[in-house]
Formats: structure tokens, sequence, C-alpha cells
């Protein structure tokens, strides 16, 4: 595996490896794979984090799906409504499907959450989330997590597609703050 590497002002080690992720990318596929085979799914990956993740998982996912992109954006509404959580980029009609979020990285909870409130709203038929990293010990929240490629301690990792001030996503390896 490869040595330190800098971005920015700080420097990061390697903490994954691409094994390791592969391996990961086959147990959620599989898994994914005998669940929703008669399903036909819908999978929404949410960009940008986790466009390496869903290539590599997508080849791996072997039963008829549809895959969309899709962005979050949260902006600050009038006093009364609060946050407002917008979807950008879902071309697919989902209502009555069974929709598989494709994240990046769960941390404590609160992006997906929001997420899955939108979605709720579109009367999906089920929601599924995926994701290639978790930190349980931070994961506040209810919804369940279905499918999780590795789970990971409170530590700050960039690479396979996770981004330190927007660098450090092409990195094929998992780096933690060294
Ligand atoms: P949450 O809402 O679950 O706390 O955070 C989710 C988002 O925070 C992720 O989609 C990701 O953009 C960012 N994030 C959380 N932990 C990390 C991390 O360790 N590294 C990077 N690069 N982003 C993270």
């Amino acid at each position: 595996m490869s040595e330190l590497v800098t971005i920015k002002d700080k420097q990061f080690k390697p903490y994954i490896t691409q094994q390791q992720l592969s391996e990961a990318v086959k147990k959620v596929a599989d898994a994914i794979n005998k669940d929703l085979q008669k399903e036909l799914p819908v999978f929404l990956v949410v960009l940008n984090g986790s466009f390496m993740f869903a290539a590599d998982l997508l080849k791996e996912v072997t039963i008829p799906c549809k895959i969309s992109f899709i962005k979050v954006a949260s902006y600050h509404g009038t006093k009364s409504s609060g946050t407002v959580t917008e979807l950008i980029g879902l071309s697919e009609d989902i209502s009555g499907r069974s929709v598989v979020i494709v994240e990046d990285i769960v941390d404590t909870g609160v992006t997906l959450e929001k997420l899955v409130a939108v979605l709720q709203r579109k009367n999906v038929k089920q929601i599924k989330v995926a994701t290639a990293l978790m930190k349980p010990d931070s994961y506040k929240k209810e919804f369940k997590v279905d499918y999780c490629g590795i789970k990971i301690p409170n530590d700050f990792v960039i690479g396979y597609g996770l981004d330190y001030d927007g660098l450090g996503r092409n990195l094929k390896e998992i780096y933690v703050l060294a």
C-alpha cells in the first residue's frame, strides 16, 4: 500500500486497502442481489462522494435495476419552515418503487435522515440504504442502514470518493489523518 499523502495543509496515511474495499463492495452487492431480486430497484447515487463506490457496487449488482444520480441541497427557508431539503436531479418516477440510497459515508445520519424524509413524501414502496463506510459511534438516528461496507471509528477519512476541501476524491484507497 502507498505512503503518506499530503493534501493542502494535512497529511493522511493509508487506512483501508483496495482489497478490503472490493471485498466490502462484493458483500453489499451480494446482499442486495439476494434481497431485491424481484423489486426492480432504483439506485439513487448521492453525488459527489459516492461516485466511486457506486461504480464498483453497480458492476456487482446483477439484478435488473435503474440508476439515478442525485444531489441533496439544504437551505434555510423562512423561520417557520426551518431548513428545507431539496433533491436535485431526480428524473425517475419512483412512486411505488423500491429505492436504494447509495452513500459514501454515514456519520451522524443527519444528511441521510433529511434525504429519507424527502423520499418518503414521494410514496415509495420501501427505502434501503447502502453505504461504503459508516461511523456507528457517531450515528444518532433511528433509520436502519441496511447495507454497510465497512464500519470505522470516528476518524476523518478521505479517498475513494471522499474529499478534503474538494481534494482527494480520486485516491483508490481510504486514507485517515496522520
Ligand atoms: P452526516 O450527515 O451523516 O453526519 O454526514 C454525512 C456527510 O458528511 C457525508 O456524506 C460526507 O460528505 C461528510 N463526512 C462525514 N464523515 C466524513 C469523513 O470522515 N470524511 C469526509 N471526507 N467526509 C465525511
